[in-house]
């Protein structure tokens, strides 16, 4: 059975309940990273916030095909036509061809994102790798009447659309405040209309990134390859499209009307978009400079850090804060969420040393229904965190011996672990990785042991005194010793 999840639509404004076009199959696509420089860590909060969804959605009993795609080509510095090609100056830069661009910030993505542990999706395609089908769907819009050509370059006719469709349907805007703040055109221009855009663009005589087309060499515009390659993996109409919401204004609006003049069909139901990371206040971008580089923050190598901060740590700072809310960099909160984050690893390294009793002092299955309302309810990570909280605090009353747990409900409290935690959440504790502590821990403690049994307190007090001075406290019990990195 899956469960009842509402999210927020940001084409309906409102929470709406999540009901899919062909449940229980769900189709999903998010618009992926161009990949011209390194990947800063706003662009990972939302690669992060759709691990979640996606996650989610496969717990809830869904099965997802994820389709997140790699912008290879045609993406121009300003998101209206205008500008350089960012490979092709990146290339310039760097003095490498622009298909070594994107294949060394391709895998230096990848890598990023598995460092935070993210699920791959299930289809990663290139606009590169799907230029004829950009090519036939920009035939179709012309068939339909509502792109032109000029002087080799065709262009979307926003004003012939909208005679028939709602451009602003996403985001609710005047077209005619649109149409005033956008630039006059001159008489230099190709363009019929000021909100016309390009979906291929003629090559210059420098443009290396060129393919023929029926209009001539050329390159497709950004926005026409999410609407080719969704269409081709998840059809006409599908359920979720999602990214980040600085697209919405102009990305999404474009992607939506060429879906629609070429198919007469809104693409997805449901359109999500997650919010910014900032810095004091400011959008974390590429143009920007404010971006810090993930790598940048796991050493602490940049002037606005005081210190590094391990990827579980800057995953579980980011899933404390709601994925529509924005969310403000900085070594303060960076601190507090390391602190929770250590405390909630220490309490479940614990939990697979309770001992359960006859008795319960507590009830588990309230933490896991609230943990699951909150998912439902738009996917709601910060009040899962409260309820993990509160488990970690069961497990340390129990530790400490100051309340019991029977052994039906100390399972319910592991699967809600394995569940939120690992599963869901998609955090691993990074210490634990590391068996070869975990082992050179058991020998130290046993041999601690041994020297007790034998009254050498000399020695089993340097071993304890020793490992605090590591940050390695040892805990005595009636059931045996147990160990926390403090
Ligand atoms: P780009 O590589 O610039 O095309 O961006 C890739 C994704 O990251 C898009 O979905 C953007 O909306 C998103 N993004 C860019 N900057 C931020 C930010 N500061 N916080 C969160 N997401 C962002
Ligand atoms: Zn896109």
């Amino acid at each position: 059975m899956e469960n009842a999840i509402h999210l927020y639509n940001t084409l309906a404004r409102r929470k709406e309940l999540f009901e899919p076009i062909n449940a229980p199959h769900v189709g999903m696509y998010v618009c992926g990273p161009t990949v011209y420089s390194d990947v800063h860590l706003g662009n990972c909060r939302t690669f992060i916030s759709f691990d979640l969804i996606f996650r989610y959605l496969k717990y809830s009993g869904y099965k997802v095909r994820y389709v997140r795609n790699i912008t290879d080509a045609g993406h121009l510095e300003g998101d209206r036509d205008e500008g350089d090609d960012k490979f092709a100056k990146r290339a310039k830069l760097e003095q490498l061809e622009p298909m070594e661009i994107v294949q060394k910030y391709t895998l230096g993505f990848h890598d990023v994102l598995r460092m935070f542990n993210t699920l791959p999706p299930s289809i990663e395609p290139t606009a590169t790798g799907h230029i004829t089908e950009q090519i036939e769907m920009i035939k179709e819009i012309m068939a339909n009447g509502y792109a032109y050509e000029a002087n080799g370059t065709v262009y979307f006719d926003v004003e012939k659309y909208s005679s028939h469709y709602n451009y602003t349907i996403l985001t609710n805007r005047n077209l005619e405040d649109m149409l005033a703040n956008t630039r006059e055109l001159g008489g230099q221009d190709e363009k019929r209309g000021r909100l016309d855009f390009a979906l291929w663009i003629k090559a210059k005589p420098e443009t290396i990134m060129r393919w023929p087309s029926p209009w001539g060499v050329g390159f497709p515009g950004w926005h026409i390859e999410c609407s080719a390659m969704s269409a081709k993996y998840l059809g006409d109409e599908f359920d979720i499209h999602g990214g980040g919401m600085d697209l919405a204004a102009t990305h999404h609006t474009n992607e939506i009307a060429q879906s629609e003049a070429c198919n007469h069909k809104q693409p997805a139901k449901y359109w999500m978009h997650t919010n910014m990371l900032t810095v004091n206040g400011t959008r974390m971008s590429k143009s920007a400079g404010n971006g810090f580089l993930p790598g940048e923050l796991f050493t602490g190598n940049h002037p606005l850090l005081d210190r590094g901060y391990s990827p579980m740590t800057v995953k579980f700072f980011m899933l404390q804060a709601h994925y529509r809310s924005t969310l403000d960099f900085s070594n303060e909160a960076l601190d507090a969420s390391e602190k929770g984050f250590k405390r909630l690893m220490n309490a479940i390294n614990l939990l697979g040393k309770l001992v359960p009793s006859a008795e319960s002092d507590f009830e588990i299955e309230p933490l896991i229904s609230n943990c699951v309302k909150a998912m439902n309810d738009d996917f709601n990570s910060p009040v899962v965190i409260a309820e993990l909280f509160e488990a970690t605090r069961i497990i340390n009353t129990i530790h400490d011996g100051k309340g019991k747990i029977s052994a039906p409900e100390l399972e319910k409290m592991k699967k809600l672990i394995d569940d939120f935690v690992f599963n869901i959440f998609g955090l691993m504790d990074e210490d634990a990785s590391n068996t070869e502590l975990h082992s050179v821990m058991d020998m130290v403690i046993d041999i601690r042991k041994a020297a007790k049994e034998n009254k050498d307190y000399a020695t089993s007090d340097k071993i304890r005194i020793g490992l605090q001075s590591m940050g390695i406290q040892l805990k005595d019990s009636k059931d045996g010793t147990t160990w926390i990195k403090a």
